[in-house]
C-alpha cells in the first residue's frame, strides 16, 4: 500500500492478537505469541516457511475506549460539562468515534470552537 515500506519481494504486516474478549492473551510470553502469529499466517498466506527478518512485539493494554451500555449518560455528562463550561474542551475516542477518522473530525470542530 505505501511504497518503501517492504523489500521488494517482501511485506510488512501487522499482526494484532486479543481484544477485549481476549484480553487474557496479553499475559502469554513473546514466544507464544510468536507461535500463535506464526501458525496463523502460515495457514492464512499458505506459506511453506517462516522467516520474517523483523518481529517486533507491541503489548497495548486497554488500547481502546470501549463504549458501553453507560455511553449514553457519558455522551450527555460531557455535553452537559462543555455547555456549563464553555472553556473547558474534552477530546478523546471515549467521546464520539474510535478512529482516527474520528478524531481528526474532532479536531476541526475543536479548532472551529477556539478560534
Ligand atoms: C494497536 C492499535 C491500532 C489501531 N489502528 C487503527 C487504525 O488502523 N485505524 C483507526 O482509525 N484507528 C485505529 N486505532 C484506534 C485509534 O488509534 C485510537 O482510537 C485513537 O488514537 C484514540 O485517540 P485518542 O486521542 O482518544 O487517544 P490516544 O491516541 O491514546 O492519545 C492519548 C494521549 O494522551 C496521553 N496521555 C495519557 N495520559 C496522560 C496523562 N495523564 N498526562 C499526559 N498525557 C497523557 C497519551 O500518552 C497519548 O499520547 C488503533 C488503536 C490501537 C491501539
Amino acid at each position: 500500500m505505501f511504497p518503501n515500506r517492504a523489500p521488494k519481494h517482501g511485506a510488512l504486516l501487522s499482526v494484532f492478537l486479543g481484544g477485549m474478549l481476549n484480553k487474557n492473551i496479553l499475559q502469554k510470553s513473546d514466544e507464544e505469541l510468536i507461535s500463535i502469529t506464526r501458525t496463523e499466517i502460515m495457514e492464512l498466506f499458505r506459506c511453506k516457511t517462516w522467516n520474517p527478518r523483523i518481529l517486533k512485539i507491541h503489548r497495548h493494554t486497554n488500547a481502546i475506549a470501549q463504549y458501553t451500555r453507560f455511553h449514553k449518560q457519558v455522551y450527555a455528562m460531557v455535553h452537559n460539562l462543555q455547555r456549563t463550561h464553555p472553556h473547558c474542551i474534552l477530546a478523546g475516542s471515549f467521546i464520539n468515534g474510535i478512529s482516527i477518522a474520528d478524531r481528526v473530525k474532532q479536531a476541526f470542530d475543536i479548532s472551529e470552537l477556539v478560534s
